[in-house]
């Protein structure tokens, strides 16, 4: 106890004390970045900061082609994964990108006397809050989807599109002039910026990369509000660290991707396994080999009876006699799902293409099974399971997925674990397993993957029922997504997480490993104020005491 003067000094010297050791410990190179466990220390003993009303009110003074919204913005606070929800203090919705740089760079002259931080959100399709700033300002990069999008034919064909359109309505534009991206992901209702943020891949990956390779130059705002063109020549450090950087460089506001012909039709085909080791030995050899598939993925099936009567709306199997002797029940298969692309008029030349390849595989043989779909039917195939999944009142449920790159060598490790011991019951969701080529990557991009040629991509796109405390709840997936990271951790895999996410800064370190100096640099260079992406808990803004 002592006088009120007296509390008042202590108090000051607590704050002096905090604000020394917070100052000294956010200066790396010279720069007043901040890494979060700094930071942690501070939230215990906060000094006074500006009025965030005043700060947020002063957005309102900017001139503006498009406007800000101060109140019901509660949908910037959601995101896919329905776990997250950091309710932002405006959000922006941008109809230039001078709205944009204009934003950003207001914020940023404030300096760290403002608490204001900013992420953009593509479709808010992230599970883990990426696309939410507490209290900041939230961009709608959809709004800057009235950007003409523009597509160049010849020799080196590709578009421009603005950082919030969506894939899907690339995939329009372009097939009116017989062309289309070449890597994609599995759903299309994602946009440009929040993929190119992360890496975007799907089953054309082992062959064309994941989308940050397939793109030839970006717009993108800075944190400090400069509006920058880069691309492999120019401004190549910006360039590669936004692909795969998390939003924490930049702001993409428009990107030209590279595009090839466009097919008409697509062979589509699944095939099941009992083995895992033949499973994806028959996965390496088909992306290795010349004239394979144009889609090679593959997913496995926990505990399902029943399983290919469900496919017979879509397929048909190559043997039906066959194919009805055949009981999934209760086992754990694998499933080969491959794609080739043609034309009408090329039928006869795909199917002996196509029959070769299945001729090297060494899967059940009554387990064929065969579809034939138009070319965008196929790329928009999750938007079908959407609207069905929308209408049972089953897509705006919590998600917590987990997705790893596990090295090749340690593939059938992984799995004896996970799906001999932790996932042997049920999966609440598919578990996407597949193969890429490291070669066909870009390790100059800020995405950090297993150190070997070839690794997996494994997902698990598990669903959680509200308010269930049994084995399909929230409560229950998140422990066991713990238990596998744990056994990834413990049997040293050497496994990194795709679409990351961590609570301290050591395991941000971890993650990136050797590459973490060159991303702690590029932030300290684009975001010196750490404005971007707050969402990510990479770093904090450093804020001035005053
Ligand atoms: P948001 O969730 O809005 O944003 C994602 C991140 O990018 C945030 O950090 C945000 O701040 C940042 N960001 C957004 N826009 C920009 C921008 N213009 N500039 C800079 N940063 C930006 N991924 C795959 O790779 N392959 C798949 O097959 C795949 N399938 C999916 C299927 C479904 C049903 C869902 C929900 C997701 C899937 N994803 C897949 C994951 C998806 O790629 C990421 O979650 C992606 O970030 C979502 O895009 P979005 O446009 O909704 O971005």
């Amino acid at each position: 106890m002592g006088s009120p003067a007296l509390i008042f000094l202590k108090h000051n010297i607590i704050y002096l004390k905090v604000f020394i050791i917070f100052f000294l410990s956010c200066v790396p190179n010279g720069t007043n970045l901040c890494p979060n466990h700094s930071l942690a220390t501070l939230k215990v003993q906060r000094p006074p900061r500006l009025n965030s009303t005043n700060i947020v009110s002063s957005l309102e003074t900017l001139g503006l082609d498009g406007y800000f919204s101060f109140e019901n913005n509660h949908h910037a606070a959601k995101d896919f994964g329905n776990m997250y929800h950091f309710l932002p203090s405006a959000v922006l919705h941008p109809k230039s990108v001078q709205d944009i740089s204009n934003t950003i760079r207001h914020i940023y002259e404030m300096g760290s006397a403002s608490e204001l931080t900013v992420a953009a959100r593509g479709h808010g399709h992230s599970t883990q809050g990426q696309a939410q700033a507490h209290q900041g300002v939230v961009i709608n990069m959809e709004s800057l989807q009235r950007l003409e999008m523009q597509v160049h034919t010849g020799k080196t064909p590709y578009v421009d599109v603005s950082g919030g359109e969506l894939w899907i309505n690339i995939l329009h534009e372009t097939l009116k002039h017989g062309l289309a991206p070449k890597s994609w992901t599995d759903y299309l209702h994602l946009t440009v910026g929040g993929t190119l943020s992360n890496a975007g891949i799907s089953g054309q990956a082992f062959q064309h990369g994941p989308q940050i390779r397939n793109v030839y130059q970006l717009e993108v705002v800075t944190g400090k509000g400069e509006v920058v063109t880069c691309s492999e020549k120019k401004n190549t450090d910006l360039f590669y660290g936004v692909l795969g950087g998390l939003g924490q460089f930049g702001i993409i506001t428009r990107a030209r991707i590279s595009l090839g012909p466009a097919p008409k039709m697509v062979k589509w085909i699944r095939v099941l396994y009992s083995d895992f080791s033949i499973f994806t030995k028959d996965q390496e050899q088909l992306i290795s080999s010349e004239n394979s598939f144009d889609y090679i993925e593959g997913f496995t099936i926990i505990n399902r009876t029943g399983l290919l009567n469900n496919w017979r709306s879509s397929f048909r199997p190559k043997d039906p006699v066959q194919a009805n002797r055949f009981s999934s029940d209760g086992r754990t298969l694998y499933c080969l799902e491959v794609v080739k692309h043609f034309n009408p008029d090329d039928t006869k030349t795909v199917n002996q293409s196509i029959e070769n390849l299945l001729s090297k595989l060494s899967y059940i043989p009554s387990t064929l099974f065969l579809s034939e779909v138009s070319y965008v039917e196929f790329l928009d195939r999750v938007h079908v399971s959407e609207k069905k999944l929308q209408a049972k009142g089953l897509w705006e449920i919590p998600h917590p997925w987990l997705n790893l790159f596990v090295p090749k060598s340690r593939i059938s490790d992984f799995a004896e674990e996970i799906f001999g011991n932790i996932l042997t019951d049920t999966s609440n969701g598919p578990i996407l397993i597949y193969p890429v080529n490291q070669s066909k990557w870009n390790n100059k991009s800020s995405l950090v993957t297993p150190d070997e040629d070839v690794f997996y991509l494994v997902a698990f796109l598990t669903s959680a029922m509200p308010s269930s405390t049994g084995t399909d709840g929230l409560a229950h997936i998140l422990t066991q997504n713990k238990r596998i990271l744990d056994f990834c951790a413990t049997a040293e895999l050497g496994i990194k997480q795709y679409l990351p996410h961590y609570k301290t800064e050591e395991e941000w370190q971890a993650h990136f490993g050797p590459r973490w100096k060159v991303f702690v640099q590029r932030k300290s260079a684009y975001d010196p104020l750490a404005i971007l992406a707050p969402g990510l808990r990479i770093f904090r803004k450093a804020i001035r005491t005053s």
